[in-house]
């Protein structure tokens, strides 16, 4: 029997986030409806993250992807501005577009403080 579900949500492994992350995952998309993937730094490497995708459109037949990298992230190191963030989610967005064509993609900036920006 085949299963289905609409999205990937790709997002850090940071402890401090888990609660803001669970929370807006179960106000935005429901539960059971996504698959997860946790990488130390979100998009930091994005051959990981693509990987993850394909996988989860190959066995699940995905229609969107979430991508969310967050604050004071570790993989970055001090001085990741919120701009350094925006320009690795949009290349990211590109790579993922470029290779799965038939894929939404959006791009959000979390904040320590729990709040979700929208990127794209
Ligand atoms: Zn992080």
């Amino acid at each position: 029997m085949s299963h289905t579900c609409e999205s990937i949500v790709v997002h850090c492994m940071d402890f401090r986030l888990q609660t803001y992350i669970n929370q807006w995952l179960e106000a935005n998309l429901g539960k059971a409806s996504y698959d997860r993937a946790v990488m130390a730094g979100g998009v930091f490497d994005v051959y990981d993250v693509i990987r993850q995708v394909d996988i989860s459109a190959r066995l699940h037949g995905i229609s969107k992807v979430i991508l969310i990298n967050h604050e004071d992230c570790g993989m970055y190191g001090l001085g990741a501005t919120e701009e350094h963030h925006e320009e690795d989610l949009r290349e990211a967005e590109e790579k993922i577009r470029r290779i799965f064509p038939y894929l939404e993609v959006d791009t959000y900036y979390l904040s320590l403080s729990g709040v979700f920006e929208k990127k794209s």
